[in-house]
C-alpha cells in the first residue's frame, strides 16, 4: 500500500505542471487568435481591396504569433490616387507659385539665346528658414531695424508666400531686370539686385523700384 502511494504522489506535481502548461498554452493561443481576428475585422472594415486580399492571406501564415499588422489609416486614399500625387510638383507642399516658376522659365530660356546664364539662388523658404535669416541678420547688423533693411521677418516675406525668387549670378540678374517684365517679373528693391517677383502683367511696365524691403 506505501509503495503504490508514493509513484501517485511523486506523479501528481508533474501533471499539475503539464496541466497548468497546457492551459497556458491555449490560453495564449486564443489571445493570439483574438487579436489576430480583431486586427483582420479592422483592416477589412475600412480598406481597398489589396489591403483586404492581404488580410486574407495572414491565415495561411504558419506562425500563429500576431506580428504588429499594418494598420490601415484612416485618411488612405485609394492606390489608384497615388501616382499622380507621386506626379505633383514639389510646391504643392508650400513651395514656389507655380505662375512665377513658369515666368521665370520662360525668362530663363530667353536669356540662353541671348548668351546669359541666369538661375534661382532661393525662391521658397519656410517659415522657420526665413524667420532664422531675419533673426541672424539682426545678430549680424545689431539691430532689428537695419536687419530689415536686407530681411523680412517670415510673417511679411513674399519668399514664405512663394512669391519672390533670388537670382544669381549679377549678370543674369541685369538681363532679367531688363527683359523680365516681358513674363511679369520685376527687380523688386533698389538695394536687392538679386531679388525678383511678380508684379506686372506679361509685357507691361514694371512698378518703381522700392528703395529696400519693408515690414
Ligand atoms: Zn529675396
Amino acid at each position: 500500500m506505501v509503495v503504490k502511494s508514493r509513484p501517485s504522489t511523486r506523479r501528481r506535481p508533474a501533471l499539475r505542471a503539464t496541466r497548468r502548461f497546457r492551459l497556458l498554452r491555449t490560453g495564449v493561443l486564443a489571445l493570439a487568435l483574438v487579436v489576430l481576428i480583431s486586427v483582420m475585422i479592422n483592416v477589412i472594415k475600412g480598406s481597398p481591396a489589396e489591403v483586404r486580399t492581404a488580410a486574407l492571406a495572414i491565415p495561411a501564415l504558419p506562425s500563429a504569433t500576431p506580428t504588429p499588422t499594418p494598420t490601415p489609416t484612416p485618411s488612405a486614399e485609394p492606390s489608384s490616387a497615388s501616382p499622380s500625387a507621386s506626379q505633383r510638383p514639389s510646391y504643392d507642399a508650400g513651395g514656389l507659385d507655380p505662375e512665377l516658376e513658369k515666368a521665370f522659365e520662360a525668362a530663363q530660356k530667353k536669356a540662353k539665346a541671348d548668351g546669359v546664364t541666369v538661375s534661382i539662388r532661393t525662391g521658397y523658404r519656410s517659415a522657420k528658414r526665413q524667420q532664422d535669416l531675419f533673426e541672424s541678420e539682426i545678430s549680424r547688423t545689431g539691430s532689428r531695424k537695419a536687419a530689415l533693411k536686407r530681411v523680412l521677418p517670415a510673417k511679411s516675406s513674399m519668399h514664405v508666400r512663394g512669391g519672390a525668387i533670388d537670382v544669381k549670378p549679377q549678370a543674369g540678374a541685369t538681363w532679367l531686370e531688363k527683359h523680365g517684365n516681358e513674363w511679369g517679373l520685376c527687380r523688386r528693391y533698389e538695394n536687392e539686385w538679386w531679388h525678383f517677383e511678380l508684379m506686372t502683367e506679361p509685357g507691361g511696365d514694371c512698378p518703381t523700384m522700392e528703395p529696400q524691403p519693408r515690414e
